[in-house]
């Protein structure tokens, strides 16, 4: 048989369900390939003794009832696992054992899914290439000096590198899409609300979304259908139905209007993306949907928006982190030297730049001219899409104004980082869902994705649209396991 860990999710679930092959040889062949992609440093912590045993019970009992039954799966290191350490990637959890499973795990267990590991994280989710991580960066497959992109970019390696069938990630600001994009793979942060936040690791609680990351957009749909749901332990989940994404997929998007916001061709955009976007625009043309050319005129302020909202929530939310309740404590003198020594030697340095913006940002005689000037641009950028969407069911954009860059690139230049984000942020900041599909590659044969953006609550038409692009540009991966 060929090399399972090659499958994808939704081949290894029916190969599971009709004993094509066991859970155990299915996990098998993933702890193998992990254990000889060490140099990738994908994961922080590995599950795959507990994983052999937890396959083999369920070899025993053969319980088909969940939509990934039998099926291992590594997780960004950013969900809360019972029993099982969860840094964040952050120095001041490295020794934090929660007590709990976040709600997106536990609906990956109850569809029969179980732990295979915790996957490598920029530190808090704060990052664009996985280089703020306290356990060091994580190698892109495409190349021994590319990043993987962030801050999921343990699991968009891991992924692409078949060392898990699927994951899932956190979406703050594009960290599903980003390193999706990176990678070769598909990354997509639902609607706001969609999936349950409780249990996740917070980093800026009004952005904050869960998603799936997965090898093609069959496995998305149904990765998302296993994770969403109302959870009332989340007071901004949303009670509202879950589709059947994976069996009401379909490829048939003729009549749809596309929309194609001329505020996202920014200056000194590589030729190759604008092609590409190109392309997109074409297939989806072929597939019978309809182009219309649309205006987003806040579009130029969201990436201001969203480094002064998400610093400020996020200083907010890491104000825990005082070495009283959870992970690494410092020596002091006195209780605000303890707090200070803990804190300084925590977090690292990406991560002391957010507290100091957002409490920046927060502080008395700042707070108007700068957080809630960011909070009124934010509504006129949500506008901005509410008035798009009268006239179009999607938006199409580039995933990222580039493919993956070097290592070290954009380390010490925080700025040319965060305009890594620049096409990503504005779906967080309005809340909608947003996708991004591989559907190509750069003149140094690196993988470039395109975004598609939706109504909130109707990931079924983007996850058919990718699908008509899937289809089209015929994406299949283009390296060998050099590092094994
Ligand atoms: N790169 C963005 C940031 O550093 C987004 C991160 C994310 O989505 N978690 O804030």
């Amino acid at each position: 048989m060929s090399n399972i860990s090659e499958f994808t999710l939704c081949k290894i679930v029916s190969g599971i369900k009709k004993k094509d092959f066991t859970s155990e040889e299915v996990t098998e062949s993933f702890i193998k390939n992990s254990k000889k992609s060490k140099k990738l440093n994908v994961y922080i912590t590995n599950c795959f003794d507990e994983a052999i045993s937890s396959a083999k019970k369920f070899d025993k009992r053969g319980d088909f009832k969940g939509l990934l039954s039998g099926v291992p799966i590594a997780v960004k290191d950013l969900f809360c696992t019972k029993n099982v350490k969860t840094t964040a990637g952050s120095k001041i959890l490295h020794n934090f054992i929660p007590t709990y499973e976040s709600t997106v795990t536990n609906n990956l267990w109850s569809h029969g899914a179980f732990l295979l590991g915790k996957l490598n994280c920029d530190e808090f989710a704060m990052g664009s290439s996985n280089e703020t991580s306290f356990f060091g960066n994580v190698i892109n497959p495409y190349g021994e000096k590319l990043v993987p992109g962030g801050s999921s970019g343990g699991s968009a390696s891991a992924l692409a590198a078949d060392l898990t069938p699927a994951t899932i990630g956190t979406d703050t600001g594009g960290s599903i899409r980003q390193p999706a994009s990176f990678t070769g793979t598909v990354g997509l942060k639902p609607t706001y609300g969609r999936c349950s936040r409780w249990g996740i690791v917070a980093f800026a609680s009004s952005l904050d979304q869960a998603g799936p990351m997965t090898k093609n957009v069959q496995d998305c749909a149904l990765l998302l259908e296993a994770i969403s749901g109302y959870d009332p332990k989340d007071s901004t989940s949303i009670d509202t139905k879950v589709e059947n994404y994976s069996s009401q997929l379909t490829e048939k998007v003729k009549g749809l209007k596309i929309g194609i916001p001329k505020e996202y061709r920014v200056d000194n955009m590589p030729n190759e993306i604008d092609n590409l976007w190109r392309k997109g625009i074409d297939y989806l043309k072929d597939a019978g949907a309809i182009i219309k050319n649309i205006s987003l005129p806040h579009t130029m302020y969201a990436l201001a928006t969203y480094y002064i909202v998400a610093p400020a929530e996020a200083s907010s939310n890491l104000a825990r982190y005082d070495g009283v309740k959870y992970g690494h404590r410092a020596k002091g003198n006195n209780l605000t030297e303890m707090y200070e020594n803990t804190r300084s030697e925590g977090f690292g340095d990406e991560v002391k730049r957010r507290i100091l913006i957002g409490t920046y940002v927060l502080s008395s005689g700042y707070y108007d001219a700068y957080y809630l000037k960011a909070q009124k641009v934010r509504q006129l950028i949500k506008s901005d899409f509410n008035k798009a969407f009268n006239d179009v069911d999607a938006i199409l954009t580039p995933s990222t104004p580039t493919s993956a860059f070097k290592i070290g690139d954009k380390k010490d230049d925080p700025i040319s980082m965060y305009l890594n984000d620049i096409f990503t942020v504005p779906a967080n900041l309005s809340g909608l869902p947003a996708i991004s599909v591989p559907a190509g590659y750069d003149k140094n044969n690196l993988p470039l994705g395109l975004q598609l953006i939706g109504k909130a609550f109707d990931e079924q038409t983007i996850l058919n649209l990718s699908l008509a692009i899937e289809k089209r540009a015929n994406f299949k991966k283009n390296f060998k396991a050099w590092w094994s």
